[in-house]
């Protein structure tokens, strides 16, 4: 059969389509780039906003205009709402998150143990973008309660993939190390991957998973993605003494007011988070700090917001996504008083970004001249010019480059020359390139 996969959300969505991709290629499946092309299509849904959950529906409509033979539904939007699901047109079968472990075995009718975890030689799924990252799902769920989360309500109680499953992957992910295919980056996944092992026996934690990680595999990369700070202690930096390990933490903090926060039931206050910052400077030199930042939420006053707005600046983030906050049904905070009027969480969401956007352009200011190795994720041919290229450092600086080759999915070192707006320019040892001129937008 001919399988089309496609998201809307997170990474750990994508981690566990790039798990399905797995499954159906070993079950002799081939997975293809557009969902006209498709005799099954799953789409993997979100409902963390009210336009993620939009989006998820305007996914499905578009599988369904396309025309494929068999449309699967799954992730938390249509957990949360699976009538509403299965009664849009062309749904054929709706999966919660619970059952999504099942989903493959369970569409090909045939025992998972038979689809084969031996390493196939990597191909990235299909579509516009060849992914050069692995997304490796090794958590699931949450056990807390922060009153604005509705992803906690659709995934369920935290719990933990074992250590052997989740090295399996992430061989299967970058073997043959250093091939044309393999992943030359692995980014860990999970809705609360902070609170990786907890649930195991004898109880485990982040720092046990990245050493074994580390050790046991030659994955060129590692990145975390998104961590709770009241997850990490002191220690949890140490980590940062390998260098394969990417400098870049990022830490939601989600208001920069203590009262807020409490209101949001969050387990950290800007002191203790202003701490953990500080210390993952000490212990990692130049490392990217970025954020999730909710504004307009429910009671949030003048004074609160230009406190937050005061401390998101003292913070000075490497970057940050803005949320304007959006009442969830059945999240505590959809049921609290004093909701701010939406225009005016529009207006604050404007003066975050604009402090963000200054933070960052300052941070990556540092690194011009410096020489950084940058992981090549696209390459765009410009004819007899060469190629240019983009990819990412290891501190998630967002690098473009020319050169005569496609280095597509290879990681070079490459000296920083000049930035345009949220780019950097570099240049790949002396092949001769497009250098911007040092460009302020
Ligand atoms: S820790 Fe994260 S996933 Fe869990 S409830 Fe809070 S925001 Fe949601």
């Amino acid at each position: 059969m001919n399988i089309y996969l496609d998201i809307v959300g997170c990474r750990l969505n994508q981690a566990e389509i790039e798990q399905f991709a797995h499954q159906f290629r070993s079950a002799g499946h081939v997975l293809v780039s557009m969902p006209e092309k498709s005799d099954l299509a799953v789409i993997n849904t979100c409902t963390v906003t009210t336009a993620a959950a939009s989006d998820s529906r305007g996914k499905i409509r578009q599988a369904k205009r396309a025309g494929v033979g068999e449309l699967v539904v799954t992730g938390c939007w249509a957990t949360l709402n699976p009538q509403e699901a299965v009664n849009m047109a062309g749904v054929s079968c709706v999966v919660s998150n619970d059952q999504k472990d099942r989903l493959v075995p369970d569409l090909l009718n045939i025992p998972d143990q038979t689809l084969n975890r031996d390493p196939l030689e990597r191909e990235p799924i299909p579509g516009a973008r060849l992914r050069t990252r692995g997304f490796i799902k090794v958590q699931d769920g949450c056990d807390n309660r922060c009153s604005f989360c509705i992803t906690t309500i659709a995934r369920g109680p935290g719990r933990s993939r074992g250590i052997p499953e989740i090295l399996a992957d992430i061989r299967a992910a970058c073997d043959p190390v250093g091939g044309p295919n393999s992943a030359k980056e692995v980014v860990l996944t999970g809705v609360h991957l902070g609170s990786w092992g907890y649930d195991l026996s004898p109880r485990l934690n982040l720092v046990h998973l990245v050493r074994s990680i580390l050790d046991e595999t030659g994955v060129p990369r590692l990145r975390l993605s998104s961590l709770e700070p009241w997850d990490l202690d002191e220690d949890f930096f140490a980590l940062w003494e390998n260098p394969r390990l990417c400098r870049h933490l990022h830490l939601p903090l989600q208001s920069g007011s203590a009262t807020v926060l409490r209101r949001m039931a969050r387990k950290s206050t800007p002191r203790e988070y202003a701490k953990l910052v500080a210390a993952a400077r000490a212990a990692a030199a130049g490392i990217a700090i970025t954020t999730d930042v909710i504004t307009g939420f429910p009671g949030e006053s003048e004074t609160e917001f230009m406190e937050s707005l005061a401390f998101i600046r003292e913070m000075d983030f490497a970057g940050g996504h803005v949320f304007t906050y959006s009442a969830r049904d059945g999240t505590a905070a959809d049921r609290m008083p004093e909701q701010v009027p939406h225009p005016l969480r529009k207006q604050r969401s404007a003066r975050v970004r604009a402090v963000l956007a200054e933070t960052s352009a300052a941070y990556r200011e540092n690194f011009l001249e410096q020489v950084l190795p940058v992981l090549w994720e696209s390459a765009s041919t410009l004819g007899p010019y060469g190629w240019e290229l983009s990819g990412l450092t290891g501190n998630y600086l967002r690098v473009k480059a020319q050169t005569p080759h496609n280095m597509w999915n290879t990681i070079t070192p490459v000296r920083l020359t000049g930035m345009n707006g949220k780019e950097l320019y570099g240049q790949i040892n002396d092949l001769n390139i497009l250098s911007a001129k040092r460009v302020r937008k």
